[in-house]
């Protein structure tokens, strides 16, 4: 399964899917799906929902596909790009990355963020600058040198730049990437229905798949297609000081910034795990809001529960582990069929 879930992660992340440019890896998801047996429909603003089957109280599960990312902002006097970022990406976390400009009717330039004038042999100053959106620009990989220039290729303003994820898996087991919040929930659900078509268990809940887009800008899951008694949001688990989870675990969350989840559900969640033998952790988020609570807020009524695997470095070049992606897995199958 595992092997399965990582090639599924390399696939999604190779997809650029900044928030509001997320119709192809969907699409990807959609296939991946049917290919399994299972009929997808995306909903008008571009989220996915499956029914996978199953009796009793329904539940659904969501992960979200889109990811931090940007925007062509303006098309500067020297051919350069200012750029407006997509979600909480932050300036400095992606100095010197590559990325790709893909404009609106299919183009791809390559291109990387830089400080203006980045080059520490000529900027006395370099230390100084202020690793912002103002102070750093898209230099594309062509000939261009002039605004003029750059428009003639196609770039706009309003065209999406995406930047590369660098998707690494280390044979100790860790997973890098930019964007494993939320592609390798994304991944870890389609896990799941593989699991559940190739072995059919028998489902002690009714269960939805939800994969929602434009959660990095808040507003996910605000709407969903049909009631549910539990919304479980698989999202990345946070690691840092003061909280007890690695990545190598599953992480329960009790309380993030939008308030406490759902006492019961999460009380049952930590019960599966306890259970199960699994390798969790507990924690209180500290700067955290879930897409579940964009559906609470959106005016759903359900209990809530929010579960990841626990990734280091969050927004910025993120880290993970198969055993807390196992761990997650393992805890939505006990949970589904015990
Ligand atoms: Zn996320």
């Amino acid at each position: 399964m595992i092997n399965y879930i990582l090639e599924k992660l390399k696939a999604l992340t190779a997809i650029p899917s900044p928030s509001g440019y997320t119709n192809n890896a969907s699409n990807y998801v959609i296939q991946e799906l049917k290919n399994l047996g299972f009929n997808a429909t995306m909903t008008k603003k571009g989220c996915l929902f499956c029914d996978l089957g199953g009796e009793g109280d329904s539940l659904m599960l969501a992960a979200h596909i889109d990811t931090l990312g940007g925007m062509v902002q303006e098309i500067k006097a020297n051919g350069r790009l200012k750029i407006t970022r997509l979600g909480g990406l932050l300036a400095h976390n992606i100095e010197a990355e590559n990325c790709k400009i893909i404009t609106r009717n299919g183009k791809e330039f390559e291109g990387a963020f830089q400080i203006n004038n980045p080059s520490v042999h000529v900027n006395g100053k370099y230390q100084e600058v202020v690793r912002d959106f103002d102070n750093m620009e898209v230099v594309i990989d062509e000939h261009v040198t002039n605004e003029k220039e750059t428009k003639s290729l196609g770039i706009q303003v309003g065209d999406i730049v995406a930047f590369d994820p660098r998707t690494v898996v280390t044979s100790s087991g860790y997973i890098k990437s930019r964007f494993l919040d939320d592609k390798l929930s994304v991944a870890t659900l389609l896990g799941l229905a593989k699991h559940i078509s190739e072995e059919k268990p028998k489902l002690n809940k009714h269960l939805y798949l939800f994969i929602a887009v434009y959660e990095e800008v808040g507003h996910g899951s605000s709407s969903i297609p049909i009631e549910v008694d539990e919304f479980i949001s698989v999202d990345m688990g946070c690691v840092g000081d003061g909280l007890s989870c690695t990545e190598r675990q599953v992480s329960i969350c009790v309380k993030d910034s939008s308030g406490p989840l759902n006492y019961e559900l999460t009380s049952r969640l930590i019960n599966t795990a306890k259970k199960n033998n699994l390798d969790y952790a507990v924690d209180v988020y500290p700067n955290y809001s879930a897409d579940v609570d964009a559906a609470l807020s959106g005016g759903s009524d359900f209990k809530h529960g929010l579960i990841g695997p626990g990734v280091y470095a969050s927004h910025g070049y993120e880290r993970s582990h198969v055993n807390g992606v196992l761990a997650t897995f393992e805890l939505l199958k006990n949970y589904l069929c015990n």
